[in-house]
């Protein structure tokens, strides 16, 4: 009889726990089939979030192949496809594969089990993408969590997972031939051909493996200390592998598990937490996408003021800490935490424009796009989440640039046009005197443009915004 195993987010051989059980249950006369659907309505054509993906799956592709293991391709409608080979491979009874816990991918995961259970499939799925699912952590009430403090604490006492080693990936794997396989292997070889990054995205299982061991020796146990200063680049930028599943999460866990605790390792490790925390509060609230948390903000009168935009997005507001991060979105596709957080309260609270944009422009840019942390993060920006900030504590974005960035190297390194600026004025250059700007070249407002809002006017109107919405 024949087995699939369904890949999606978990693009890796090692502690697949779907491949793992699969390997474990099968009867060597089994036919194991790999198998990746594409489904165009999760596309999101022209970005890097799509490209990136597909260069991890590519990857993963070669990989799979050198171990023997040959992935199939399906492309089109899920169902229609899943119909298709159930017709042809009437002897195909049974499925793996890692569940999607939130969004579109759990809404499509309870409609294949519908019709896997409909047509004598047998339906084997694991959670494998977190260090807890969405339903694992509970107040004794049997409630879920709305506050992170509680939800962490609760978190840390539970067992995780061990970390296992996929058994035998070298146990031959079948290699059929069916009109659909060659039509999705072409779709998928047009999308390889397209992908366009304009920059270098590292992808594969062993680039995953390297980049945790590199910064777990050199940058872990100063973590805390370093984290919030972009231009020291000491996070993990693990993201973009955990994101894909080429880097399981039970070995991230394990390695932290092989140090001497510190101030890093600990900070480090409640980051791991608020991941679970946000799939578990997406699982819970599955319209966060559009539509706030908090029901009292769902009325505010967001901006949709397309100039302002455009400026935000192409760093070009005037406060240098936030263009720089704009820049490094658009030029990496990743950013730094801290500079997403200034981001996304200059967008929400001193444009006040709608966080959703916001949200969507991040997902087209982010190579490291997760719907759950992306939504949190800006519903936590724009003070209409769970657990959010407060909508009256408001980014100062000039104080942030002196805090995280005080000698203006990461402004230097995005925003070309201040390099020359002395340190006095990096982050407020339209008050550096026109002489000066003159004996360097640059004058703000030509090469490098005014600021588009007085921040210091901001905070009276969030109050007024915050308040008349929710009266
Ligand atoms: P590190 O600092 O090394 O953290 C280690 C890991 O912990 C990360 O890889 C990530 O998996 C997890 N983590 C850290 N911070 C958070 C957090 N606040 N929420 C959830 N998980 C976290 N993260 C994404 O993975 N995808 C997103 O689309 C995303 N969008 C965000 C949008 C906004 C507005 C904000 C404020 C944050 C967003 N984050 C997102 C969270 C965080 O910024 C990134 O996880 C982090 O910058 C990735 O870099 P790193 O791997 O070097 O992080």
């Amino acid at each position: 009889s024949k087995t699939i195993m369904w890949f999606r987010k978990d693009l890796r051989l090692d502690d697949n726990t779907a491949l793992n059980k699969m390997i474990e249950d099968s009867e060597v006369t089994d036919e194991l089939i790999c198998l990746f659907q594409l489904n165009p309505l999760q596309f999101i054509e022209n970005s890097y979030n799509h490209d990136a993906f597909f260069q991890s799956l590519g990857t993963f592709y070669e990989h799979a192949k050198t171990n023997n293991i040959g992935l199939h391709f399906v492309y089109g409608d899920v169902e229609e496809n899943f119909t298709a080979l159930k017709k042809t491979y009437p002897d195909w009874n049974k499925i793996y594969f890692n569940k999607d816990e939130r969004g579109f991918g759990r809404e499509r995961d309870q409609k294949m089990i519908t019709f896997f259970e409909n047509h004598q499939i047998q339906v084997h799925s694991f959670q494998d993408s977190h260090l807890h699912g969405v339903q694992e952590i509970k107040k004794p009430n049997g409630e879920s969590y709305k506050v992170f403090t509680p939800y962490f604490r609760k978190w840390l006492t539970m067992p995780k997972r061990p970390y296992e080693r996929t058994k035998n990936k070298n146990r031959s794997f079948a290699k059929l031939t069916h009109p659909l396989f060659k039509e999705g292997e072409k779709q998928f070889r047009q999308i390889i051909e397209n992908i366009e990054l304009p920059f270098d995205y590292e992808s594969g299982e062993a680039a995953a493996e390297e980049c945790l061991k590199e910064f777990i020796k050199n940058h872990l146990h100063e973590y805390q200390k370093m984290r919030d200063f972009p231009s020291s680049d000491q996070t993990s930028k693990l993201s973009k592998f955990l994101r894909t599943g080429e880097l399981s999460i039970r070995k991230v866990w394990h390695a932290l598990n092989a140090e001497p605790d510190s101030d890093g390792r600990q900070t480090f490790i409640s980051e791991l937490c608020w991941r679970d925390f946000y799939n578990m509060i997406y699982y819970e609230n599955p319209k966060q996408k559009t539509q706030e948390i908090k029901e009292q903000y769902r009325q505010l009168s967001w901006s949709y003021n397309q100039e302002f935009f455009e400026r935000w997005k192409n760093g070009q507001t005037g406060f240098p800490i936030v263009d720089a991060g704009m820049r490094q979105l658009n030029q990496t596709g990743w950013m730094h935490n801290r500079l997403r957080m200034i981001v996304a309260s200059f967008l929400t609270k001193d444009l006040m424009i709608d966080w959703q944009m916001g949200e969507r422009y991040f997902q087209e840019k982010l190579i490291d796009y997760d719907a759950a942390s992306n939504i949190g993060g800006w519903q936590w920006a724009a003070s209409t989440g769970t657990d959010a900030v407060p909508y009256f504590r408001i980014f100062n974005p000039t104080t942030q640039g002196e805090k995280f960035d005080p000698q203006g190297e990461f402004i230097r390194q995005f925003v070309p046009e201040l390099k020359d600026f002395p340190n006095k004025y990096i982050h407020e250059p339209s008050k550096m005197p026109a002489d000066i700007q003159q004996s360097i070249d640059v004058s703000i407002g030509k090469e490098y443009p005014t600021q588009i809002v007085d921040h210091s006017k901001i905070r009276a109107e969030i109050l007024t915004f915050f308040k008349e919405s929710s009266s």
